[in-house]
């Protein structure tokens, strides 16, 4: 039985870092440096220009991407450039990545063309604590009553992600290693620190 990984990581915590400053002095925070360079067939590629082509233009960022059933029971549900995964099971279905909150009506509806309910998410977990992964999950609640895990380590900058406002909603806290169980399926969460604190890899069994 194959084994899957779920982790839409980007890159931008790496292009963004501040540079390392050995004497301790104040200085201004540098961008840091575009490199390596890399050349594959002819096209040379850096940290930001990969970045660039990752993020799209903002409508490939906004624009579904033709839902699809991916193995067995997982379903992709967003757009083209910010993934959002559906794991369906006989108990209801588990959402990965709500991404911006203005695209929790588009994920709704690529659910719904694939046969199944919104409302029948019961738990929402995320890859990541960045805004372009997890920004909708205080509507995604709220639409579909689903609670919401997290890895503890991203749990501070979850807190802050705070859309129109709206607390982020953080029914359960988990841990490296720890699983999630719904219906016939289980997923487990594995601590991928570094994109942020509490970036995680789920793993599941098809
Ligand atoms: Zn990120």
């Amino acid at each position: 039985m194959p084994s899957l990984k779920l982790n839409a990581c980007c890159v931008a915590a790496a292009v963004f870092g501040l540079g390392a400053n050995p004497s301790g002095a104040q200085t201004a925070p540098q961008p840091a440096p575009d490199h390596p360079a890399v050349t594959v067939e002819g096209r040379t590629y850096t940290p930001r220009s990969i970045l660039a082509r990752n993020m799209g233009k903002p409508e490939d960022q906004t624009t579904a991407f033709p839902p699809h059933k991916i193995i067995g029971n997982i379903y992709y549900v967003g757009t083209r450039t910010l993934s959002s995964f559906l794991v369906v099971t006989r108990q209801g279905n588990i959402l990965i990545d709500s991404t911006y909150e203005r695209n929790v009506p588009t994920i709704e509806k690529s659910v719904q063309q694939l046969g199944f309910k919104f409302s029948d998410t019961k738990i929402l977990l995320g890859s990541h604590a960045h805004g372009d992964h997890q920004e909708g999950d205080a509507l995604v609640k709220e639409l579909t009553g689903a609670q919401v895990m997290a890895m503890a380590e991203d749990v501070p900058a979850l807190q802050a992600i705070k859309p129109g406002g709206k607390p982020h909603p953080i029914d359960k806290v988990v841990h490296d290693g720890e699983s999630v169980t719904l219906g016939d399926t289980t997923l487990v969460a594995h601590l991928t620190a570094g994109h942020t604190r509490g970036c995680t890899t789920w793993t599941t069994t098809v």
